[in-house]
């Protein structure tokens, strides 16, 4: 493949050159979108307004009735959240050893310390068997992820919150759409967060969402959105704590509206695509694919461990040789404790051994709701024409 590919990866479909680039993820956005995208910006009324209200509406029934305020990114909105549950300085945080850097970022961020436990090898969510040894005096809350859009245990997570009096924020930024037992994400819990990123199920550009249920603690929330301004008993403005600035404005409310209504169109969707991909790498022993289990995944991404110890060549490699196929491969992600910073912190290296390896053996497969059948087969093709030429004492 030209080597302007390479450097062209969201090269539109159509361009010069057999295949279109499939990238790991894409964004679905129609008609109707961007129309009402245009008519907010002919509106005259651009930042927060009535459609983030009626945006906030709608994924307020969309969780059952609970109050969802929303954000500029799931990262101001987990911040805002571990404000609000009174997170500061002195605190712990336990969060698992496998995430996106967001998730442990911000307890450092409000001036706490991450606990990081691992996680299952098999779910990639937090190891709840190893959550209770890690609670101290110190421990405030647990920061669970739905990782990948697969639900943690809700049942045990809030059995061992309750016993031991911890608060919970969910980073749910990948679990737009997933259930527990029947049950919505968002729809219950303490503090919930959202993620409307483009690669996500659902997106408003960029933006976030926080779902909880005190009225008290939504207008902590609000002060912590908007520069701590509040209105006093007689008009007259005041700032009450030095609030921060993440606002979604109403040209990203009218995209998340459009996005919203196709949301469990888009879910159905990413899980007959997963089906697929188990139906035509299932067989192909050398790929360590996800853990099928639950009907209430809401598959945000496919992610199998490459067979490293049996190839000849490395990650990096490998997702070289999909590229030049006209595939993108991602990496979600390397294990938190092993980044420069948590290194630098004084985490121990060598002591979350199954988010290392999920760390050094994981790629993401293109996985979203406007991929045909047919993309499925070309990836599924693409990974086993480059292994083969990879195992050791193999075909090659
Ligand atoms: C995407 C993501 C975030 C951050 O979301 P933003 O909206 O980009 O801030 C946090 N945690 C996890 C697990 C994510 O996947």
């Amino acid at each position: 493949m030209a080597p302007d590919r390479l450097q062209k990866p969201l090269a539109p479909p159509g361009a010069a050159g057999a295949e279109p680039y499939l990238p790991f993820a894409r964004p679905s956005l129609d008609e109707d979108t961007i129309a009402a995208v245009a008519d907010v910006l002919r509106s005259g009324w651009i930042t927060t307004g009535p459609l983030t209200r009626q945006f906030e509406a709608a994924l307020s029934d969309y969780f059952g009735g609970r109050t969802a305020m929303t954000f500029t990114s799931a990262t101001a909105a987990l911040e805002a959240a571990l404000l609000v549950a009174g997170v500061g300085p002195g605190d712990e945080v336990i969060t698992p050893a496998m995430s996106f850097a967001a998730t442990a970022n911000v307890i450092l961020r409000v001036g706490a310390k991450p606990v990081f436990v691992d996680v299952e090898l098999a779910s990639r969510n937090i190891d709840l068997d190893r959550v209770e040894a890690a609670i101290t005096s110190r421990t405030r809350a647990i920061l669970p992820v739905h990782f990948a859009g697969r639900a943690v245990d809700m049942d045990r997570l809030y059995e061992i919150a309750g016993r031991r009096g911890l608060r919970v924020i969910e980073d749910a930024a990948q679990a737009m759409g997933t259930t527990w037992r029947g049950r919505r994400i968002g729809a219950c819990g303490d503090l919930v967060v959202f993620s409307f990123h483009p690669n996500k199920n659902m997106t408003t550009i960029e933006g976030g969402a926080l779902v909880l249920d005190s009225p008290a603690e939504a207008k902590l929330a609000e002060l912590h959105r908007f520069h701590g301004i509040q209105r006093t008993a007689s008009g007259d403005i005041d700032v009450e704590l030095a609030g921060g600035k993440s606002n979604l404005t109403d040209v990203a409310a009218a995209v998340g509206l459009g996005q919203l209504r196709r949301l469990e169109a888009f879910n159905a969707r990413r899980r007959d695509l997963a089906a697929l991909y188990f139906a035509r790498l299932g067989a192909d022993a050398a790929l360590a694919l996800p853990d099928r289990n639950d009907a209430g995944h809401n598959w945000h991404m496919f992610n199998p461990l490459l067979p490293l110890d049996r190839m000849t060549i490395d990650r990096n490699e490998f997702i070289r040789r999909m590229h030049e196929r006209g595939i993108g491969v991602g990496i979600h992600y390397p294990a938190l404790h092993q980044l420069a910073l948590y290194r630098r912190l004084g985490h121990a290296q060598h002591s979350h051994p199954d988010a290392e390896r999920i760390g050094r053996e994981t790629v993401t497969l293109p996985l979203f709701a406007g991929m045909a059948d047919s993309d499925v087969e070309r990836v599924c093709s693409a990974v086993r024409d480059v292994l083969c030429g990879a195992m050791s004492g193999g075909a090659g």
